[in-house]
């Protein structure tokens, strides 16, 4: 089957027990046992849910791995999958991946004795080098948040390979409508579902795919026994949102390519980020990894107070965090995704606060230019 028909056909579309065709929210913790020394697939629902496993099942199709697991958020996946990890061991991550996910290396998981180390991904050779000898995991995102860099996934996914390590990918951006790491190599992907699959801005979740089997059952533990799992109700919410991420995504991304174009010609905007722009950098490896530039891009204006009139005089495109809802939502990562980030970091890799970050929505293209042709005036 073809992608957009998978996103709707997962395997549990039609309820061999009664025939329905919408998926059935089992809210329940638990199960009874129907006889006293027989384990049963679903026991406890912290374990395992129907409803969740509808999700795990589809995530799991749609990326091509083995198995998938659900989150109560992007963050409890994230973090969950770095749990694989032990004392001492040191992950190498792109240096502009989420700030959460920066955050809790350089938290939480720093005081467990996990180091990491933060490299420019988009540059293989650098990721070669930054290789140590105790280094087990190999974590990216492409494009990144929030200049859209692009990494190249199969010559990153090679290089960890050889080394023995784990690779993790951060596919929220993408969705796996546009991107399949794992195709490419990665043994893990995880995915805010909060973003683009879940879709309505109605939802915090997560996701985490493994390559092989056996991966999946050591995730499997940690997901048993951390517990930070999503409710049916949730669970439910992202299966819907799953089935119509095709039309959103190709809506999305056809406005975004077109207010990227636009912003380009305008006299207060000094720069643009979108993956599809002849200038970008990384456009060509984009193309040759993604079947599609996104919904997300951001760009700078020439002056910081350009940009802070920018967030006052906008109306239509939201000022919110998220990103991947009906809605188009402008953030501002200095104060919001990257608040977190040390100053000399961020101006080192560019996150500058004359930086506006947009999340393309689906309201008209011709209205959301307006809007951001008063905005910028
Ligand atoms: C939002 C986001 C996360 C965190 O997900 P939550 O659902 O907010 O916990 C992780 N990675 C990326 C790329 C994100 O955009």
């Amino acid at each position: 089957m073809n992608r957009g028909t998978l996103l709707i056909h997962n395997g549990h579309d039609r309820d061999p027990a009664t025939g329905a065709l919408g998926t059935t929210i089992y809210q329940t913790s638990t199960f009874y046992r129907k006889k006293i020394t027989e384990m049963q697939e679903f026991d406890y629902s912290r374990g395992a849910n129907p409803t969740r496993k509808v999700l795990e099942e589809t995530i799991a199709a749609l990326e091509g791995g083995a198995k998938g697991y659900a989150f109560g958020s992007g963050m409890a996946a994230i973090s969950s999958v770095i749990g694989l990890f032990a004392t001492g061991d040191h992950i190498l991550a792109a240096e502009d991946i989420y700030g959460g996910s920066r955050y809790i290396m350089d938290t939480f998981y720093r005081r467990w004795g996990l180091s990491s180390t933060a490299v420019d991904t988009s540059d293989p050779d650098a990721v070669r080098r930054a290789i140590r000898p105790d280094t087990k995991a190999l974590y990216l995102e492409t494009p990144s948040n929030p200049l859209l860099k692009i990494t190249d996934l199969a010559a990153c996914l090679d290089l960890a390979r050889e080394a023995n390590l784990i690779s993790i990918v951060d596919n929220t951006f993408m969705t796996s409508y546009l991107q399949q790491p794992i195709a490419l190599g990665a043994d893990i992907v995880v995915h805010s579902a909060t973003k683009f699959l879940g879709g309505h801005s109605d939802v915090i979740s997560g996701l985490a795919v493994t390559r092989t089997e056996e991966l999946g059952q050591r995730l499997y533990q940690i997901q048993n026994s951390f517990g930070a799992v999503p409710g049916p109700w949730d669970g439910w919410l992202v299966i819907r949102g799953i089935k119509t991420l095709k039309v959103r995504m190709d809506a999305a991304q056809k406005t975004a390519r077109r207010l990227a174009e636009w912003l380009l010609t305008h006299k207060n905007v000094a720069a643009v980020f979108y993956p599809a722009l002849e200038g970008h950098p990384g456009r060509r490896i984009h193309e040759s990894q993604a079947s599609g530039a996104g919904a997300m891009l951001s760009f700078k204006t020439k002056t910081t107070e350009q940009a802070l009139r920018f967030f006052d005089r906008v109306t239509l495109a939201a000022t919110a965090p998220s990103l991947g809802g009906v809605e188009t939502i402008a953030s501002y990562p200095v104060k919001m995704s990257h608040i977190n980030m040390p100053v000399e970091d961020r101006e080192r890799l560019g996150i500058t606060d004359t930086l506006i970050r947009i999340a393309v929505g689906l309201e008209d293209a011709e209205d959301l230019i307006a809007d951001f042709d008063e905005a910028l005036a």
